[in-house]
């Protein structure tokens, strides 16, 4: 017997072999990869804040950690930050959680999963209005439902219509997933568009809800987030509300996210989970969490502000590439480009424009849409000038 065969004959789990890495991560690692050899690549790639954690979160955790908060914390996260948790959907939402039904996870990419895995069966379907943050459909495979992506149109702004919707209900539904503001579109529903989808799943009582709220307050123009659970008790009740710290208070290093489960056993069934996974997430991160959400809010909208000038900034530049056409967000920190015009396919294209003009974006493949990619504009205006530079210069020499 030699080594050799033995590594042949390992059989991977059929969940993990329909798995596709998360294509974000790897080409902002290999953006950050080319940078270390010395090439001066523009990385317009993953979704990160560029700025650092304000200083005062950073102290709470610091704190924290040299009083000896080192330890174990309830699987579902400390009282003190579920507590922070539910004073800020009362403040923000007026929405009202106990905190037992509030669990704090290592992200809320990690929330998503737990969620997906406490509610899906086999066969389950879950509605994805795309374009859509590729994750959705990986974690939906990985916890056994069949995802149905529900294709929206640039000219209703990619945003799910009531008759789309209506048209793709059946009695297999189990979930429909909301994200707005959207990722990989910087889309925004409002209250108006949300009502008419709401009165679409009254006629489906059955059918819950998840609604990623993660880019919450990163929002344009003066625009105000709503969530479809507040717009009556009985959808409150359906939805599922994931969040997290990663990017209002650029934290997406230290790990944290959070479900908000207005249904007691689904808020029961994860705790399980992450009882017998991960367990708790960081404790003196939970810590920094808390400070976060309590005194946040002004570097949040300070950062904010920021970011829609980047918006302006690079919406601008690229409008003015010719076969580029922009799509212009009102929120989240991702421009979405349509480069149906170019002829080529958006893995091609991003492979060129990383290699040939060393900007990094993303394709919008993965996201549901080859006749796209996606610039995060989540980085410093002389970065977002030289990669337009650069994008230009590479456009106009074909
Ligand atoms: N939802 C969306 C739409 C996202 O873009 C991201 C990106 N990271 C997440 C959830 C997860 O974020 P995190 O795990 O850093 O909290
Ligand atoms: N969500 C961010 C993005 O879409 C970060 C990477 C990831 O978690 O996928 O780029």
């Amino acid at each position: 017997m030699t080594t050799g065969s033995v590594q042949d004959k390992l059989e991977l789990s059929r969940r993990v072999s329909l798995l596709e890495p998360s294509e974000t991560l790897a080409i902002a690692a290999k953006a950050k990869e080319l940078q270390s050899k010395g090439i001066d690549v523009v990385s317009l790639s993953a979704g990160e804040p560029d700025f650092d954690t304000p200083d005062f979160i950073k102290q709470a955790a610091a704190d924290a950690l040299m009083k000896g908060v080192t330890k174990y914390t309830p699987a579902v996260g400390t009282v003190e930050l579920r507590e922070a948790i539910a004073r800020k959907f009362k403040r923000d939402q007026n929405l009202t959680y106990p905190i037992d039904q509030i669990i704090v996870s290592s992200g809320a990419k990690h929330s998503l999963f737990n969620v997906f895995f406490s509610l899906l069966n086999e066969g389950d379907e879950v509605l994805i209005p795309g374009p859509y943050w590729l994750s959705y459909t990986a974690m939906v495979t990985l916890a056994g439902g069949t995802s149905k992506v529900l294709a929206t149109h640039e000219d209703t702004q990619f945003k799910l219509t009531p008759d789309i919707l209506r048209r793709s209900l059946s009695p297999r539904t189990k979930v429909l997933v909301l994200n707005s503001p959207s990722n990989p579109t910087g889309a925004v529903y409002t209250r108006q568009e949300l009502e008419a989808l709401a009165e679409v799943l009254l006629d489906y009582p059955k059918v819950q809800i998840v609604s990623d709220e993660i880019y919450e307050k990163l929002i344009f123009d003066g625009a105000k987030h709503i969530s479809i659970a507040t717009l009556s008790s009985e959808l409150a009740q359906r939805t599922v509300i994931v969040n997290g710290h990663s990017k209002a208070y650029a934290m997406t290093g230290w790990r944290l996210g959070y479900a908000a489960c207005a249904n007691k056993e689904l808020a029961k069934a994860i705790s399980s989970l992450q009882s017998h996974s991960t367990s708790n997430p960081t404790s003196f991160a939970q810590a920094g969490g808390v400070a976060a959400l309590d005194q946040g809010d002004p570097e949040a909208e300070r950062m904010c502000k920021v970011y829609q000038k980047r918006r302006d900034l690079l919406y601008g530049l690229i409008s003015q590439i010719k076969p580029l056409k922009p799509f212009k967000p009102q929120g989240a920190f991702y421009l979405f480009v349509n480069i149906a015009e170019t002829g080529f396919s958006s893995a091609d294209l991003i492979q060129k424009l990383l290699e040939e003009a060393h900007v990094a974006t993303i394709p919008g493949k993965p996201f549901g849409s080859d006749s796209h990619i996606r610039m995060s504009f989540a980085t410093s205006e002389a970065k977002l000038e030289e990669a337009a530079r650069r994008l230009s210069r590479w456009f106009s020499a074909r």
